[in-house]
């Protein structure tokens, strides 16, 4: 293909753009339409080595600086962001195929984390004790890492990337982030915004690629944390690699999401929840309701239900039909390995009650909601992340039996219950293994004050993404001990 310069998107390191010239791209597409809007260019060790070169050497400044004057800045880019929500969230539409009020919460999402990040300070202070022992006090500093860099995912192009880089740069370190090359755009645009905001020059850095970039973050001996997010065996490679290289990582990784309805949920506002947690984004995301359990004899409406709501959910280009729905999956890969595992049920004993594959759009990459019925925890489907519209249905007894069977899962993102009774709420809470429960709520996932707490093969590490444990994960303690009294006051000169 004809390269032209004007498509590639660029690199930011020590504040300034740069379309780098390399024999290796990326095509970005407009999923909806399959027209290529972007190429990303393939960086290798050398673009990684001038981001850490310039982080480094704005460590050294950023860190010292107080935290009000970060915070300042990072007010700055909040109202920043406020003004451009709908600017963003038409990049992360075009880039991605969102509808436009899915992308609007993707970056409202990230947008939370600004804000969070703002008011650092309370979470960053240390804490302090006198007289531990006669005339010694005590206290701990929280103080920056250095170097952190960041890999993301294509489902959510400005809330994952910025889980991370506020908070790390709002507790004093520099940044090196890798987003997706699947959707470079709108992480540029966050960054311009950044840097309008004030941020000083390599505090950020943004390189792009794959594997080679991300091994050689993930080995380089001045970063000092990796934050990823992706696939798991992605996630695992990169927690081994990097903790191998002696560095802090959190890695969340995939996830397969029950929505678990009881005979007494209301029907009305569950059916809802179900079509938004199972379609919503094109079931392109890690809190995706991607397992229907309809537990007891209720299961045939519920079915009938979901059939007819599936039938009439609105499937097009989200830019050009404000009433779309769903949108397309990000690529043409996306949509073969969808369709090849409808295609391999046969014989599985999974029953495929509403097909998706029977879809007619002539251009973009299209999955029509998908429902599977007859499905057990025996069959690989159980297990698998398919990521894309494909809901499949189980019909446990009880709740006792609901939760024997999801915990069977390898995966630990989340798990929803809807019920009017509060003892199976407090039932299920309690006994499900997964990191973020929705009680009546289908896609359960915490506001940026709270962890987003992946269990099992969805994280690996110890400290998750947002809220307190981002700012730990951020930071390393130091502990002061001093000693004031008369035996150290020094009266006169050496
Ligand atoms: P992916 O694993 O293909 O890519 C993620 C990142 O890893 C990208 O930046 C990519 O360039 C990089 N990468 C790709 N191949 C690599 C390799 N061989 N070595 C090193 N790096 C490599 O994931 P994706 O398809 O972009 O995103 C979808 C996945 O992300 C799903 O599994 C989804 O569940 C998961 N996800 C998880 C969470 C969470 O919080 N647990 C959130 C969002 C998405």
């Amino acid at each position: 293909m004809e390269q032209n310069l004007g498509d590639i998107a660029p690199i930011f390191i020590d504040g300034k753009w740069e379309k780098i010239k390399t024999s290796e791209f990326n095509e970005v597409y407009n999923p909806a339409t399959e027209q290529i809007i972007s190429l990303t260019p393939i960086c290798g060790k050398n673009e990684v080595e001038r981001a850490v070169e310039s982080s480094s050497k704005a460590f050294k400044v950023w860190s010292k600086f107080s935290y009000a004057k970060r915070a300042e800045i990072l007010f700055n880019y909040r109202e920043l962001i406020k003004v451009n929500k709908e600017k963003i969230a038409k990049i992360i539409s075009q880039e991605n195929g969102k509808t436009m009020p899915e992308a609007m919460g993707d970056i409202q999402r990230g947008f939370e984390v600004v804000d969070f990040a703002c008011g650092i300070l309370h979470l960053a202070k240390g804490e302090s004790l006198s007289e531990i022992a006669p005339n010694i006090d005590s206290r701990t500093n929280l103080e920056p890492l250095g170097i952190c860099a960041g890999i993301s995912p294509f489902n959510f192009p400005a809330m994952v990337p910025m889980w991370m880089f506020p908070i790390a740069i709002a507790c004093g370190n520099t940044f090196i982030l890798k987003p997706s090359e699947k959707v470079p755009l709108t992480v540029i645009k966050i960054t311009e915004l950044f840097q309008e905001a004030g941020l000083p020059d390599g505090v950020l850095n943004i390189v792009h690629g794959g594997k080679e970039v991300v091994d050689s973050l993930c080995t380089h001996p001045k970063i000092s944390a990796i934050s990823f997010v992706g696939s798991s065996h992605i996630a695992k490679h990169v927690y081994s690699l990097a903790a191998k290289h002696g560095k802090r990582v959190q890695a969340g990784g995939a996830a397969k999401n029950a929505l678990v309805v009881m005979p007494d949920a209301e029907p009305k506002a569950t059916m809802n929840s179900i079509m938004s947690a199972a379609f919503g984004c094109a079931g392109q995301r890690c809190m995706a309701g991607s397992l229907l359990v309809g537990v007891g004899k209720n299961i045939d409406s519920l079915k009938e239900t979901l059939v007819d709501r599936s039938n009439k959910l609105v499937v097009g280009d989200p830019l050009k039909n404000n009433s779309t729905e769903m949108g397309p999956v990000i690529d043409a890969n996306s949509k073969d390995r969808i369709f090849k595992i409808i295609d391999g049920l046969n014989g599985t004993g999974a029953k495929i009650i509403r097909d998706g594959r029977e879809i007619k759009n002539e251009k973009g990459f299209f999955v029509g909601p998908t429902l599977l019925d007859n499905v057990d925890s025996n069959q690989a489907i159980f297990n698998q992340e398919i990521f894309g519209p494909v809901l499949s249905i189980l019909n446990p007894k009880d709740i006792e039996e609901t939760v024997k069977v999801l915990n069977k899962l390898n995966y630990g993102n989340g798990a929803s219950l809807f019920t009017s009774s509060g003892n199976t709420a407090r039932y299920f809470s309690e006994n499900i293994k997964c990191g973020m429960v929705g009680i009546n709520v289908g896609v359960p996932a915490p506001i940026s004050v709270y962890p987003f707490t992946g269990w099992n093969d969805s994280f690996y590490g110890d400290l998750h993404m947002q809220g307190k444990e981002g700012v730990q994960f951020y930071t390393r303690q130091k502990v002061i001990l001093s000693r004031w009294d008369n035996l150290y006051e020094y009266k006169s000169g050496w």
